[in-house]
């Protein structure tokens, strides 16, 4: 089966770019993938050809048109087509080696390029597609991502790459980043391959270089390390606990309606430090989104209440060196409150994280005019440690963030 991809943007002369050289330009020949550029203008039905127009509530720059991008995606992936839909986007989640590597392992892809200020968001919604950054950076269209992607995806097809073992022991394969390479000559102005390298023992080799490896991750990429112990943690969800009203236990896919029906409440945003705007309305894969973030999250529960899903509560940013964690707590039904339902739910966690996970301090910040909750914390035995002056601007207002922690002897003494 051979990779197909479908690239739909405005301008279909930059590709196959530089895919149609090297390793990617001898498996477009020999058909192991395939890419067909589509011209989003070609679908757009006036006079004019238009295919963007100025953004709804107004702003710099245009915004493509979701009925023109729609009819064009229905085209060239009518019902049926398996291939996942992807919208290059700086927005989207980044790309990663083990996303490319299942892309790599299916039929292939249908890949919108953005351009201007980028998509209209109900095209996105509607038509399932699935954002992807490459960077945190912004490109002035989508193209140069899609090309990024593609070449990513296409030398890890079956056969291309010549060595296949090459492959695997590269950066991100390992989730670190690879170790440094040498060749001939030995001595290369007055510097040396290291004598490892020339022991002719492969098991020393092997050692160096997962050291190497493992030093190179510490020093740039701390961020991988930490990582993997997310992924580690995933692997095992949240451990369920029951309090008298509520059971806080890890998110599943059905929690997506019952997030999706509770939808938005004004007061409730207000609590967090958003506003919302008129006609504001929660979407479903805003749910889905937020649904995942959960299941995603090594320390995060739903509070279920009455068989439902009622809210969330986290532990966020664990640092195991100084045994500590930043807690948060969202109750989304506003006829809930004040009911006790969210003390339970923090005593609960703080039970956890004391006594299971051996954390020592756990904290929390609060916007100052959100007294339920500060009352709620104070319950809970959190201190006030301080203030933010004027860190969360909210109804044209300033206002102050409140720090709050609890200590585990604290917690021991209650
Ligand atoms: N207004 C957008 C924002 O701030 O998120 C940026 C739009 S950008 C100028 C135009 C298009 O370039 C985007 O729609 C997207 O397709 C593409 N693009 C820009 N940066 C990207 C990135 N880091 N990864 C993937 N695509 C990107």
């Amino acid at each position: 089966m051979s990779f197909r991809a479908t690239i739909l943007t405005l301008y279909p002369d930059m590709f196959p770019g530089h895919l149609g050289l090297s390793l990617a330009g001898r498996a477009l020949e020999r058909g192991d993938a395939s890419i067909e550029p589509v011209n989003i203008r070609d679908f757009a039905t006036d006079k004019h050809r238009s295919v963007d127009d100025t953004p709804a509530g107004g702003g710099a720059g245009m915004v493509l048109k979701p009925d023109v991008l729609a009819t064009a995606i229905d085209a060239v992936s009518p019902e049926g087509d398996m291939r996942p839909r992807l919208l290059m986007s700086p927005r989207g989640r980044p790309l990663t080696q083990a996303r490319v590597r299942e892309l790599a392992e299916g039929p292939g892809a249908v890949i919108v390029c953005g351009r201007f200020e980028g998509v209209d968001q109900r095209v996105i919604e509607a038509r399932g597609l699935e954002e992807v950054s490459i960077g945190d950076y912004v490109l002035s269209g989508g193209e140069p991502a899609a090309l990024i992607l593609l070449d990513a995806v296409i030398r890890v097809l079956p056969g291309v790459m010549g060595n296949a073992a090459s492959g695997t022991h590269e950066s991100f394969e390992t989730g670190m980043l690879e170790h440094p390479h040498y060749t001939r000559p030995q001595v290369f102005e007055g510097r040396e391959i290291p004598a490892v390298l020339a022991s002719g023992n492969h098991k020393a080799v092997d050692e160096w270089r997962a050291a190497e490896s493992l030093k190179l991750t510490r020093a740039r990429r701390p961020d991988l390390l930490a990582g993997q112990s997310a992924k580690e943690a995933r692997g095992k969800p949240p451990p369920q606990l029951q309090g008298e009203q509520i059971l806080l236990r890890p998110a599943r896919e059905q929690d997506v309606a019952d997030r999706l029906a509770l939808g938005r409440d004004r007061e409730i945003v207000q609590m967090f430090g958003s506003e919302l705007a008129e006609n504001d309305s929660y979407s479903r894969s805003e749910a889905e989104r937020f649904i995942d973030g959960l299941r995603q999250h090594p320390h995060a529960w739903v509070i279920e209440h009455e068989g439902r899903f009622l809210g969330e509560i986290r532990l966020d940013d664990i640092d195991r060196q100084h045994r500590r964690a930043r807690l948060a707590v969202g109750l989304f039904d506003p006829g809930k409150l004040g009911q006790g339902l969210g003390r339970e739910a923090i005593m609960l966690v703080l039970k956890h994280a004391f006594a299971k996970m051996r954390l020592h301090r756990v904290d929390l910040r609060v916007l100052s005019y959100n007294t339920r909750a500060i009352r709620c914390y104070q319950a809970c035995g959190f201190r006030e440690e301080g203030r933010e002056r004027q860190a969360a601007l909210v109804g044209g207002k300033w206002h102050d963030d409140v720090i709050m922690g609890i200590l585990a002897p604290e917690f021991r003494a209650a």
